[in-house]
């Protein structure tokens, strides 16, 4: 899609990502904010459906907190002068029985991540969820905290906001304080193409969404800048199905959605110690940890950074490290594990691997009974069969490292059936030694050490040579 070099036109992008609070209740009631499994209009009451003389109870204490515990994980200025106050957003849609949304007043801002500044953060209410096919409206949502966090249109590319994304999605992991399960997320964006009109494509629903809807996006507004053909300042949808953007409307302004103080709701006042106190349930975040790692288990940077980016992966890494070597489980957590899960598109905390079973794959592994084939072999059947390694092994005749003699003879047999490959090592094709490698992999099902095995048919092929 992107064909263009991406320096030939300069994109801005700014993004707006709404997270979900991880709270018991909502923001103004006491409705539960585990809304999904509740059946549709089951989890409601007149606050959260904005019925007639209904008030909305004291902001709900825990997510402010939790707000807080982002922002300062942000290295984001908590503004300790303004006390949290709620505004009134007007808009007319379906999804918003009162007319209105409630939303704070900046509750941090500054700071930065990936070299991109926060503009500001701030809590709102989630509206309900409405179903544009048949008309249905859900209020089950209608209440939920979010927080928005809102950046300064500074990225530079799709895969810029992607970096960003992941490293935030791993911190929000880590602090526990939003929930970060599918549907959580809603990212709206900003894009500009060399100082030309504004764009915002709304709609994305997932961090993976994100990347292919502003490059769909940044592609579409370099073709109209090159034809010579305006942008339209608008508000675009984005359909994850096509991957695509279109148009929905006129871009509004602030000052159409009537902001003002929400006469309902009284001001939270948080004092310094009170933001001291939540600084100091802040744990160990996923950049300090990458350094511990390095240092502590002789990491390499990309072992580290792909072990910390889930937080339940970094525990069970660390269980393992203190068991084993822990520079071999770190090639495998990067390597193997890592593989394995994002073939089946599982985060490790979804696969329900845990640090035991690990443990006793690398052992295997690291006392010589299987070789790096067969530790991935039995991680797959772990995953896909939930066996136990030992016995899947067992059973399967995997133990054992092949004996030299019968490794000779499997050698001889790839290497007879196949003098093509030979001839064209002959000829100076190094790589069929990999071919026949190959070859002798799968007739020892992985059970062959590869080292060796490289190095003894580099040996039966020179002497191949010798003899012409
Ligand atoms: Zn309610």
């Amino acid at each position: 899609m992107d064909h263009q070099p991406s320096s030939d036109l300069p994109v801005k992008i700014g993004l707006e990502i709404h997270v979900q609070l991880r709270t018991k209740s909502k923001l103004f009631c006491s409705c539960s904010a585990d809304y999904r499994s509740a059946s549709a209009n089951s989890n409601i009451c007149p606050i959260c459906t904005g019925q007639p003389g209904s008030k909305p109870k004291f902001v709900n204490k825990s997510a402010v907190e939790n707000a807080i515990k982002m922002a300062l994980a942000l290295n984001s200025n908590v503004n300790l002068n303004n006390a949290i106050s709620m505004q009134r957003k007007h808009y007319f849609y379906p999804d918003l029985p009162s007319g209105y949304q409630r939303t704070s007043k900046p509750i941090a801002t500054g700071g930065s991540l990936k070299d991109v500044t926060f503009t500001e953060m701030h809590i709102e209410e989630d509206p309900g969820q409405f179903e544009l096919r048949d008309g249905t409206v859900d209020y089950n949502r209608s209440g939920v905290p979010l927080v928005e966090i809102v950046t300064e249109p500074e990225f530079k590319d799709p895969k810029h906001a992607r970096e960003f994304l992941e490293e935030l999605l791993a911190i929000l992991d880590y602090l526990s304080a939003a929930s970060i399960q599918p549907g959580s997320l809603r990212v709206d964006a900003n894009i500009s193409v060399a100082g030309n009109n504004r764009v915002e494509v709304k709609n994305i629903n997932s961090f993976k969404g994100v990347f292919t809807a502003l490059t769909f996006e940044s592609a579409r507004q370099k073709n109209l800048v090159k034809n010579n053909l305006p942008v339209a300042r608008e508000t675009r949808h984005f359909d994850e199905s096509r991957g695509t953007t279109s148009s929905l409307r006129r871009k509004e302004d602030a000052q159409d959605y009537r902001y003002f103080s929400d006469p309902d709701v009284s001001y939270l006042i948080l004092s310094e110690s009170q933001i001291q106190e939540i600084k100091k349930t802040l744990p160990e975040l996923p950049s300090e940890k990458r350094n511990r790692f390095c240092k502590v288990y002789g990491l390499i940077e990309e072992e580290a950074f792909a072990i910390t980016l889930e937080k339940y992966m970094a525990d069970c890494y660390e269980q393992v490290a203190k068991s084993v070597d822990s520079k071999i489980a770190g090639n495998f957590f990067r390597g193997i594990l890592k593989k394995q899960l994002n073939y089946r598109g599982l985060s490790m905390v979804e696969s329900e691997l845990t640090s035991s079973i690990l443990i006793k794959i690398i052992k295997m592994m690291t006392s010589a009974q299987i070789t790096e084939k067969v530790a991935e072999q039995l991680l797959i059947a772990v995953l896909d069969l939930k066996a136990d390694p030992q016995e899947y092994a067992e059973k399967n005749n995997l133990l054992g490292i092949q004996e030299q003699s019968t490794l000779n003879e499997i050698i001889d047999k790839a290497i007879s059936e196949n003098p093509q490959a030979v001839k064209d090592y002959l000829s100076g094709k190094q790589e069929s030694i990999n071919f026949i490698s190959g070859i002798v992999m799968k007739l020892t099902r992985g059970k062959a050490d590869p080292k060796h095995l490289q190095l003894t048919l580099k040996e039966k092929f020179d002497l191949i040579k010798k003899s012409g």
